[in-house]
């Protein structure tokens, strides 16, 4: 039998970030993840909320982004941006795992079918023992069963999308909303170096999501996809390849999700396995790469619930702001409104600080609520921020 201080299940961003972390606060660590190297389903936008969390030098990065827009009907909001960043998951993760193997974790490329208590350790797989469990495996993995309960469907999203090898022309990173079959929800796209990374983020349960992306493609490249793999552009008839791609994510919709235990005297969830996304959106990277080194930290000093109050240190005002808006959000009287107001100097101002992550949570709450009644007035008057002068 091999004994480690901790294993780590899953060696995505969280569980490298995890390793690392344990091993550099002296402990001694196995990794386990069968998948590397594997590109995971994601549009690989590095969130510009936590990106000084990420482990993320030049070398580790696709591309940068340029500007954020929000577009719905009509109405395009576009923000410039100077700290988004691109990563390719299969590049990205692969750097992630081999600096937890450089840090000193061994590296076990298995899959963890087997989670055993005996006596005051765990018994991974009949073969490896440890004191500690970190389970960074995703959503609704072995850990997740083993040690709370699964994420019902109604808490998730499902995203799906495409790598479509065209070459894009600019960074802007766009999110196109409304008139998509289920209130919640959003079509992105993606430019990345060499193809675009086009997807669909939506409630889980909602039906006719795939069409409307195929829809927006066609729109956008018009052509038509061969085989499930390829997009045949009518302007040419160059068929390119349009790979797919899709996967499940946490979207909660209560708060009490996010108060239920995620840890215990000798183990600790984190990312995805822990829920750790913003439910609004999906954003997920920033949370899973600190929540693993909090979670590790905790462990390394002795009593993993310490995590519970760690993660919440951090991001736990962002977690519970967007549960409680959710679904306000995305209703289409308030994304009418909202993007209205939006166009107006005060509002986008704001939107635009938000989006640059250049006021806390609280603080932007309180600017929307008193600067709403101005915001009015310059919609009356037909006012909208200088910048936008030039979009539709
Ligand atoms: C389509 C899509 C697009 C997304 N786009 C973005 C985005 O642009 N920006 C963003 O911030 N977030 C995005 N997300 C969310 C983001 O991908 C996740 O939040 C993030 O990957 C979570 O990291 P993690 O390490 O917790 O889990 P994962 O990245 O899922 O890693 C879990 C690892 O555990 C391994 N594993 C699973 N079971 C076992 C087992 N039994 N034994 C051993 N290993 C196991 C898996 O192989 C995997 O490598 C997206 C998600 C999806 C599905």
């Amino acid at each position: 039998m091999a004994i480690f201080d901790v294993i780590v299940i899953g060696g995505g961003p969280s569980g490298a970030s995890a390793a690392k972390e344990a091993v550099e606060r002296g402990l001694s660590v196995a990794l386990f993840d069968h998948t590397h190297p594997r590109r995971k389903a994601c549009g690989g936008g590095l969130p510009v909320k936590g990106i000084e969390w990420m482990d993320a030098p030049d070398e580790a990065i696709e591309c940068h982004i340029s500007s954020i827009s929000f577009k719905l009907d009509d109405i395009k909001l576009k923000i410039p941006v100077n700290k988004g960043k691109y990563v390719r998951r299969d590049d990205w993760d692969n750097y992630l795992f081999n600096r937890a193997e450089e840090a000193g974790a061994k590296l076990f490329k298995e899959r963890v079918v087997k989670i055993e208590k005996n006596n005051d350790s765990w018994v991974v797989n009949d073969s490896y023992q440890s004191k500690y469990i970190i389970g960074a495996d995703g959503v609704n993995g072995i850990s997740r069963k083993t040690f709370s309960k699964k994420i019902s469907r109604d808490d998730l999203f499902s995203a799906f999308g495409y790598y479509l090898d065209i070459q894009p022309e600019d960074n802007e990173m766009e999110f196109i909303v409304g008139h998509l079959p289920g209130e919640e929800g959003y079509i992105w796209v993606f430019p990345k170096k060499d193809h675009y990374n086009v997807g669909i983020c939506y409630n889980a349960r909602t039906s006719g999501m795939r069409d409307a992306l195929d829809n927006f493609v066609k729109d956008r490249w018009p052509g038509e996809k061969i085989d499930g793999k390829k997009w045949k552009l009518d302007e040419t008839g160059e068929e390119v390849d349009c790979i797919p791609f899709g996967s499940a994510i946490p979207s909660y919709n209560n708060k009490k999700l996010f108060d239920a235990p995620i840890s215990g005297p000798d183990w600790v969830l984190c990312g995805d396995a822990a829920g750790h996304v913003n439910p609004i959106h999906g954003e997920g990277l920033n949370h899973a790469v600190l929540g693993g080194r909090l979670a590790a930290q905790a462990v390394s000093e002795g009593d993993p619930t310490k995590f519970e109050s760690y993660w919440r240190e951090h991001y736990r005002e962002d977690m519970y702001h967007a549960v409680t808006v959710k679904h306000q959000i995305y209703r289409s009287w308030f994304l009418k409104l909202a993007f209205k107001l939006g166009r107006t100097p005060t509002l986008f101002h704001l939107l635009s600080s938000i989006v640059r992550d250049e006021d806390k949570q609280s603080m932007s709450v309180f600017k929307f609520w008193y600067k709403l009644p101005i915001a009015f007035i310059q919609a009356l008057f037909g006012m909208s921020h200088h910048s936008l002068k030039n979009e539709t």
